[in-house]
């Protein structure tokens, strides 16, 4: 840890602050809140703020639905959206039980325990995201739709890239909030944007995805639009991904780095063996990193959105990419997450999934590197070529069914996260769709 107990007191001090928020993450990867005033600080720094869990999402099992939040004071942080006078910080905490027993339910954790097995073998996991969202408006009542007046394209700059003045304040905003801004672009749909942070190790690229979404939604708001993580919004553009840069880090070296890898590819063995893990899981890791009925609308669509289980050095479209930078650089790029991920989920899963690859010497299957969406479907079946899951349904079914995926969750966590996409998916399967009014109501 960096901050101590009584640099928190300063820092409070120094920022004005007055009001303190305890974030922690549901299993679904909605960040839940606890506000405490100043006069509660000490109470929430030594660990003693209760609050009732039992009626989150996918948390506390009814007979002990208590729950104690622990700050990880180096999470602190400014809201600087919030008023600068009597301000508001928060903190990301890790969830126990009032017996001080850490919750195994709580997705921060689950991820801590992979790393922590990663770290038993002297390696530090690295991920670097590529957050990609949309930027709406609001109708005259106040309600978020799916419309935008920006007509810019990827890249494109200037008058017609209706939302680089807030893309603008969304970076500024989160420099002050310590995120080292990397890249920021209009993508390649209307109204769609992509903000690119430094990676860091995985538990702290968690907890910024969390700060970002929070980030990005407040900054939306406060200039009268509307941000959305939503994976597939629109069916007539691309969707947003949130494609994962992964490297394995020892001693300061970057063990996916391979000057004198055989196939010229200059990736390591280990390099390999984590993406044939990352592959062979990827059908259960889908679960887990496109958690929503909506994610398998832009898994599906085409729009650069990965479809079949492949890996390439040359093109866009297959599972992971990898791309060219060698060295301490050197990473491969896992591209099938979408933003409705629980990130502490997601990355715990992918760890799990390389490190069994790792650990059983896995052999990716050779490399495809034309553009599998211009080839017929038969010719990739004779290629041998698996797909993603093509439904949340389906994807469910293949993390029951893969147990070092399953067993990442853990009891608690796997039954409530099944339990809550079961629901999700018998809701949506009942639901009657715009399209089939569209396409049935006059027809029949
Ligand atoms: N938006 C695309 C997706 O759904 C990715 C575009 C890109 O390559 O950055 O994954
Ligand atoms: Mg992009
Ligand atoms: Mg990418």
């Amino acid at each position: 840890g960096h901050y101590s107990k009584e640099d928190i007191y300063k820092l409070m001090d120094e920022n004005d602050v007055t009001f303190i928020r305890l974030q922690f993450t549901d299993i679904t990867g909605m960040m839940k809140n606890v506000a405490i005033t100043k006069n509660q600080l000490k109470k929430a720094l030594n660990n003693q703020c209760v609050f009732d869990g039992s009626s989150l999402d996918g948390f506390a099992r009814d007979a002990e639905s208590d729950m104690c939040l622990h700050p990880d004071r180096d999470t602190f942080t400014m809201l600087p959206w919030r008023p600068t006078h009597d301000g508001v910080a928060r903190f990301i905490c890790d969830v126990y039980s009032p017996d001080g027993e850490p919750y195994d339910g709580d997705p921060r954790r689950i991820l801590k325990k992979e790393m922590k097995k990663a770290e038993e073998l002297g390696i530090e996991f690295n991920v670097g995201p590529e957050c990609e969202f949309f930027l709406f408006e609001m109708d005259d009542y106040g309600r978020p739709t799916t419309q935008t007046r920006d007509t810019a394209g990827y890249f494109d700059l200037g008058s017609i890239d209706i939302g680089g003045d807030i893309r603008r304040e969304i970076c500024l905003t989160l420099e002050s909030m310590g995120f080292e801004v990397e890249a920021s672009h209009h993508e390649a749909a209307v109204g769609q944007h992509e903000i690119d942070f430094k990676y860091d190790t995985a538990l702290k690229t968690a907890d910024n995805i969390m700060t970002f979404k929070m980030a990005v939604k407040s900054m939306a708001k406060a200039s009268g639009g509307y941000a959305t993580f939503m994976p597939k919004p629109r069916s007539d553009v691309s969707g947003s991904g949130m494609h994962l840069h992964m490297s394995l880090m020892r001693d300061g070296k970057n063990l996916f780095d391979g000057p004198d890898d055989p196939s010229g590819n200059g990736l390591s063995e280990t390099a390999y063996r984590f993406m044939a893990g990352l592959l062979a899981h990827a059908r259960a890791l889908t679960a887990v990193c496109n958690p929503t009925v909506n994610s398998y609308k832009r898994l599906a669509s085409g729009y650069e959105a990965p479809v079949h289980i492949t890996w390439s050095c040359r093109n866009r479209s297959p599972l992971v990419r990898i791309p060219s930078s060698r060295g301490k650089g050197a990473r491969i790029e896992f591209r099938s997450p979408d933003p409705s991920a629980n990130p502490y989920l997601m990355l715990a899963c992918c760890l799990a999934a390389g490190l069994d690859g790792v650990e059983k010497k896995m052999t990716p299957p050779p490399a495809t590197d034309c553009d599998l969406f211009d080839l017929p479907e038969e010719k990739i079946n004779e290629m041998g070529i698996e797909t993603l899951p093509l439904s949340l349904i389906d994807a469910m079914e293949a993390l029951k069914s893969d147990p070092v995926i399953a067993n990442v969750l853990g009891g608690h966590a796997l039954h409530n996260f099944l339990l809550e996409k079961e629901r999700e998916w018998a809701r949506y399967t009942r639901a009657v769709t715009d399209w089939e009014i569209e396409n049935y109501l006059q027809k029949y």
